[in-house]
């Protein structure tokens, strides 16, 4: 019989940069682990077997109780701004216990949230409890079922002991897998306290990993500013056509690879309302959503910063050449908006006044306090009539203009359908529905609810009768949704 390890295959390629990236830490033990969700299909696609990791040696390694084999623990050190104010952060509450080589070739982190403290926990106490990490999990897969770029969930495990917080929870540890977890924090952290040969090894290593094709580029620092410029203007457009709110967008919390990372109060929109905001700590309103595309840029001026010694040896001139690609954000982010939102109202081709057409029916939308998502999911199967909007003149004179753009276009009825079902989730994980799910599973350690929702989000655009439960609105309330900080 051959040795047994499980599927992992390590190689940590981030504990090979300077020291001063890093902490070792070991996860702290836990009394009685037991797995609540397990993501089968992502072991499997990162080659681990599924089953074994699903035995009480599998649920050890899951809790941090004991290390997978090639496993060498680090927390990361990074510095972020946070709403606004800069301040040194690190892995507080997570443990990276490597990089796994899939079979696929590809290279991604795995990481234990809420496995104890680490010399980053400040006043912390490095643990995070059960709903927080649930949610995490439903929305992150969520999000990945949508096609956004994210991390991802492979797995949570209660593990026994309780959390303080403003009373006793029940503890847990999530498993994230990331394509990395390098932050534009973590340069903001190289640029303040690294020297600059230790920014450029940061910065050749975050190339290297997800830029590789400009390597070779005679101004590659100048091309990966550009490239994450891209990738981040990219991702905040993808958020906006779905209605994802982040919650707290700080520079710690968005990453060079341009994926989701971070998931704390975040939660989908429901009516249309470019001022919604849902996290509890967010009273200025700085990450509401129709904020999410400026403090994008914000954060990238903030990258740029920490990259200034690398782009020119004349710092004005290095100035000069990082706002004109930082200039160029407003334009990458308003033409991935716009394609998203032709692809929504099943435009195929582009006509000058698409923005116009589009901005009507948002405003018509925000007016008539139309839920974002069940509106383009109306539109979509031709259902106008289940809209608020319905009857009102506004709306009536909007729909008839945009049946004569798509009569414009030389596409039939079934090419518009198709889509805009690909463009336009049929479900989202509304708030009510999570809520629902963490409660069964925090009060009554009932994970069914939760399996359930799941499921249903793994196909979004497949319309399947069984999703229609998940459609609804809750009942109206006068009390706001509210998140918090996923501590
Ligand atoms: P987050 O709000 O999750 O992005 O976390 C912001 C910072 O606070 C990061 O440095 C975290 O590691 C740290 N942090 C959050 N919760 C805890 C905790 N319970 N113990 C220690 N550090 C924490
Ligand atoms: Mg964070």
């Amino acid at each position: 019989m051959t040795h047994n390890n499980m599927g992992w295959n390590f190689d940590n390629s981030y504990v090979r940069l300077p020291e001063r990236f890093f902490e070792n830490a070991e996860p702290t033990k836990v009394s009685s682990p037991k797995t609540v969700l397990f993501n089968k299909q992502l072991a499997e696609d990162l080659g681990l077997h599924a089953n074994e990791l699903q035995t009480a040696e599998g649920t050890a390694i899951l809790a941090g109780n004991t290390l997978p084999e090639g496993a060498q623990p680090i927390a990361q050190a990074y510095a972020g701004h946070q709403f606004g104010n800069f301040t040194m952060l690190g892995d507080g509450r997570a443990v990276m216990l490597g990089e796994q080589i899939t079979p696929d070739g590809e290279r991604k982190d795995i990481q234990l949230k809420g496995s104890g403290r680490t010399p980053f926990s400040r006043g912390g106490d490095g643990r995070a409890t059960l709903g927080p990490m649930l949610r995490e999990y439903i929305i992150s897969e969520a999000m990945h079922a949508l096609r956004i770029p994210t991390n991802r969930s492979l797995a949570v495990v209660t593990t026994g002991d309780s959390v303080r917080r403003e009373v006793e929870l029940p503890g847990a540890v999530l498993t994230r897998v990331a394509d990395s977890h390098l932050r534009i924090g973590t340069f903001e952290y190289a640029a303040r306290w690294g020297s600059e040969e230790e920014l450029r090894e940061l910065a050749d290593y975050a190339i290297n990993r997800h830029y590789p094709d400009i390597e070779d580029n005679p101004d590659r620092y100048l091309t990966f500013f550009r490239e994450v410029v891209k990738r981040q203007a990219e991702l905040i457009a993808e958020w906006q056509l779905v209605g994802f709110i982040h919650g707290v967008m700080n520079t710690d919390n968005m990453t060079v690879s341009g994926e989701t990372i971070d998931y704390g109060p975040c939660a989908f929109m429901d009516v249309y309302d470019p001022a919604t905001v849902f996290s509890s700590i967010d009273v200025q309103g700085r990450y509401a959503y129709q904020n999410q595309p400026g403090i994008g840029q914000w954060n990238l001026a903030r990258f740029a910063e920490a990259l200034l010694p690398l782009l020119h040896e004349r710092q004005e001139h290095a100035i000069d050449q990082a706002k004109e690609i930082l200039g160029e954000y407003k334009d990458f982010y308003d033409d991935y908006w716009l394609a998203g939102m032709r692809k929504k109202l099943g435009l195929h081709n582009r006509e000058e006044q698409d923005s116009v057409l589009i901005q009507d029916l948002l405003d018509i939308m925000e007016e008539s306090d139309a839920d974002f998502t069940n509106t383009f999911r109306a539109l979509t199967l031709s259902e106008p009539e289940k809209t608020p909007m319905h009857g009102e003149e506004a709306f009536t004179d909007w729909f008839q203009r945009w049946q004569e753009r798509l009569s414009r276009q030389e596409k039939s009825r079934d090419e518009v359908f198709q889509l805009m079902k690909r463009s336009n989730p049929n479900v989202i994980p509304r708030n009510h529905r999570v809520e629902e799910a963490l409660e069964a599973a925090v009060q009554n350690g009932d994970f069914s609810v939760t399996e359930r929702l799941i499921e249903v989000l793994s196909a979004p655009y497949a319309y399947t009768k069984d999703q229609e439960p998940y459609i609804k609105l809750p009942e109206p309330t006068n009390r706001p949704y509210q998140t918090y900080c996923g501590t």
